[in-house]
C-alpha cells in the first residue's frame, strides 16, 4: 500500500466496545488531497469517513452515527476544514452510522443515490434510543432469548447519543454515476446497490488513486447484506478492484488492499454456496447460519475471527428472501427485530468473538 500517515486523533487505545484497538484512531493522510477518519476496530458504528481537500473547498464522505462523534472528527480535521471548508457531503448509503451527523451540514448540498434518499428514514433515532434503554430492562427476561437480545442491543447502542439526532436528508440525488468536480478535482460517485442497503455507492478520486468504498467493504469485520442481492455486492467489489486505487477506505476496519477486497468476494462465495446447500437440506436461516459458522470451511478461511461473525444470520435471511423462502414468521420491522433476536442468540454461542461484551453477559 502507498505510504499513508496518521496525523492525530483521540488515541484511546481501546475501541468503543472495550476491545484493544488494532490501529490508531483518527485522521490519516492518504495523498496530497485525500484524507480519512478511521475508527478502530470497525465494529457497530465504528465508521470511517473520507475528506477530500480540493484546495479552498472540501468534500466530506459520510458522517457518523451521532452528532458528537461527527463533531469530534471535524475538530481533529480543523486545520484542513479551516483552509478548505466542507462545501459538499456525500452519503454512501442510508444506514444511520453513515449519515446521522448530516445535521451539521444542513445548509450544504448532500449527495446520495436516489435509492439512498428513499431509504433515509428506514431507521429512526428515537426507535434506537428506545431500544438502547429498553434493552437494559429486557436483560431480565430469560425467555426466548429476549435477555440476550436486550443485552446485545443495549451494548450495541450504548456508546452513541441518538437523542440529539435529527435525520437530515440528502438534497441531490443521482442514479448510476455522477462526477462532482470541485476546484478542478474530479470525484466520481458510482452506484453499486442495492446490496448492503438499497442505495450503496462508492466514491473514487482518480488523481489521488483513492477510493472510499462505504459498506460494501469491511476489513476484519463481517460484512452484511441488509438488502441484497449479494451478486450486486460482489459486482461492486469487482468494480472497486478495477479502479486500481492505491488506497481503499472501507466503511469499517483498517485501510484495505486489493487482497482484502478479494477476501470479501471469497466470503460471499462461501456464504452463498454454503447457505444455499443448507437451505436445500431444509434448514432454517438460523440453523443454516449456525451450521456454516461452525463448519471447517468457514473456520479454515479465518472468517470466524472477523468481528461480529453472527451477522451471517442477517445475510442468510436476505439470501433466503431472494431465494423465495420466508426467513421468519414476522413481516416488516417486527421481522427485523426477530432477526436481530436470533442474531443475538447466535452471538452468545460465540463467546470468544468480538466485541466480547456483546457476546456474553
Ligand atoms: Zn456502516
Amino acid at each position: 500500500m502507498k505510504h499513508t500517515e496518521w496525523l492525530g486523533g483521540p488515541s484511546r487505545g481501546v475501541t468503543r466496545f472495550g476491545e484493544p484497538a488494532r490501529f490508531n484512531e483518527g485522521l490519516y493522510r492518504l495523498g496530497p488531497r485525500a484524507y480519512a477518519w478511521m475508527v478502530p476496530n470497525g465494529s457497530w458504528g465504528e465508521t470511517n469517513l473520507g475528506l477530500i481537500d480540493c484546495g479552498g473547498q472540501s468534500v466530506l464522505v459520510d458522517t457518523c452515527w451521532d452528532v458528537r462523534f461527527t463533531q469530534e472528527a471535524l475538530d481533529f480535521a480543523a486545520d484542513i476544514v479551516q483552509r478548505s471548508p466542507i462545501e459538499f457531503v456525500i452519503n454512501t448509503h442510508a444506514d444511520g452510522d453513515h449519515c446521522w451527523g448530516n445535521q451539521l451540514f444542513r445548509d450544504k448540498p448532500i449527495i446520495a443515490t436516489h435509492a439512498c434518499m428513499h431509504q433515509m428514514h428506514h431507521q429512526h433515532p428515537r426507535q434506537l434510543h428506545a431500544l438502547k434503554l429498553g434493552g437494559r430492562l429486557m436483560r431480565h427476561v430469560p425467555l426466548a432469548g429476549i435477555d440476550k437480545f436486550g443485552h446485545y442491543m443495549h451494548q450495541m447502542f450504548k456508546p452513541y447519543g441518538f437523542g440529539q439526532v435529527v435525520i437530515t436528508d440528502p438534497t441531490e440525488g443521482f442514479s448510476v454515476q455522477k462526477t462532482l468536480t470541485v476546484k478542478g478535482v474530479d470525484i466520481v460517485i458510482t452506484e453499486v446497490g442495492p446490496g448492503h442497503t438499497d442505495g450503496d455507492c462508492i466514491v473514487h478520486v482518480p488523481d489521488q488513486r483513492v477510493a472510499y468504498a462505504g459498506d460494501i467493504v469491511f476489513v476484519g469485520v463481517t460484512p452484511v447484506a441488509w438488502s441484497g442481492p449479494v451478486e450486486n455486492i460482489v459486482a461492486g467489489l469487482r468494480r472497486l478492484m478495477s479502479l486500481k486505487a492505491d488506497v481503499i477506505v472501507p466503511g469499517h476496519g483498517p485501510l484495505a488492499t486489493q487482497h482484502d477486497v478479494q477476501r470479501l468476494i471469497d466470503y460471499w462465495d462461501l456464504a452463498q454456496e454454503g447457505l444455499y446447500l443448507r437451505h436445500r437440506q431444509g434448514m432454517s436461516a438460523f440453523e443454516a447460519s449456525r451450521d456454516l459458522l461452525f463448519s471447517p470451511a468457514f473456520q479454515r478461511q479465518g472468517f470466524l475471527q472477523w468481528d461480529s461473525p453472527e451477522r451471517l444470520l442477517t445475510s442468510a435471511c436476505t439470501l433466503y428472501r431472494h431465494w423465495g423462502a420466508k426467513p421468519g414468521r414476522w413481516p416488516g420491522k417486527l421481522g427485523v427485530m426477530d432477526q436481530l433476536r436470533q442474531q443475538a442468540i447466535l452471538a452468545f454461542e460465540l463467546p470468544m468473538a468480538t466485541p466480547g461484551l456483546m457476546h456474553r453477559f
